[in-house]
């Protein structure tokens, strides 16, 4: 793994395309990804980004934006004052294309620093979004946050097995991920199970009753058709996970997949659909599967 540690000129990106309707800002503190090589990494759309690897192969290198808090506390004036001219709210993404927690973290702590600054300068929303567990670390600073300003933390679990076929492990255990969500929910933190994208899912009623038993607020559920920023998931097509989703559920590999799935969780839980769910916007009632 090659880490550099790097000064950013910049650290609130302005959204577009499929986050504009989630939030007004998203932000990195890394560029790279330590969980590129992991199950995640593998179909990761961010991989495809040639401006943001330069060349490099995705999993095998992390930048360390180690002047991150500074530059959020030195542009978060600006930044705020341009949402608000928007008549939006100041809705930051952590993160868009990397892992807060990844293993780099426990190093350089960049994604604390930020959490630090969030208390002195604080978003209208933060959504934090990980696929591990170390979030942990840091939950007395999440929790203080979650008091200041609405917060939710996004937890990925894409469906109920631990590892699909002929792909790597996840970046952390299945088990682990749906206790995190009871922990988070038990700090009266804002706890979301985010499936996207939506993997195979064997046991659909008992997986969301399971879900539901940890106090989330609501799951989101999306497919990489659309879900990974082409019409048609042409990104993911390239990869190796639609053959192994076909190989649990050959039915797993087309959109209609997620809807199917959606009406079940809504039997237990509100649900959010794509870019709307990442929002924030849940439904309770869906219609039943094939009506
Ligand atoms: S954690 Fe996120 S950014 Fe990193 S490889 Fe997985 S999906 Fe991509």
């Amino acid at each position: 793994m090659q880490i550099s540690k790097v000064e950013c000129r910049s650290i609130l990106t302005r959204t577009t395309g499929y986050l504009k309707v989630v939030c007004s800002h998203s932000l990195n503190p890394y560029t790279g990804c330590g969980l590129g090589k992991s199950a995640c990494g593998e179909a990761c759309y961010v991989r495809f980004n040639p401006w943001l690897t330069r060349g490099r192969e995705w999993g095998g290198f992390v930048d360390v934006k180690i002047n991150a808090a500074e530059v959020y506390c030195r542009t978060v004036g600006a930044e705020r004052r341009w949402a608000h001219k928007r008549s939006q709210p100041f809705s930051i993404f952590l993160s868009s294309s990397t892992e807060p927690w990844q293993a780099v973290e426990k190093t350089y702590r960049i994604t604390r620093s930020l959490l630090d600054a969030f208390l002195d300068e604080p978003p209208d929303e933060l959504i934090l979004q990980t696929h591990t567990t170390g979030i942990r670390e840091d939950l007395a600073r999440v929790q203080a946050l979650s008091q200041l300003f609405r917060l939710r933390v996004h937890v990925s679990i894409e469906g109920d097995t631990e590892r699909l076929p002929g792909m790597p492990p996840p970046p952390s255990r299945l088990e682990d991920r749906i206790r995190l969500l009871r922990e988070l929910s038990d700090a009266g933190i804002d706890a979301v199970a985010c499936m996207a994208p939506v993997y195979p899912v064997s046991d659909p009623d008992a997986f969301f009753k399971n879900l539901a038993k940890t106090g989330i607020v609501g799951v989101v559920i999306d497919h990489f058709i659309e879900g990974d920023g082409t019409p048609d998931g042409a990104r993911t097509v390239k990869t190796p996970l639609p053959a192994a989703m076909a190989r649990v559920n050959p039915d797993s590999i087309f959109k209609g997949y997620r809807d199917h799935i959606a009406a079940i969780a809504a039997r237990y839980l509100p649900v959010g659909i794509s870019s709307q769910g990442f929002a924030g916007i849940y439904h309770r009632t869906l219609p039943s599967p094939g009506s």
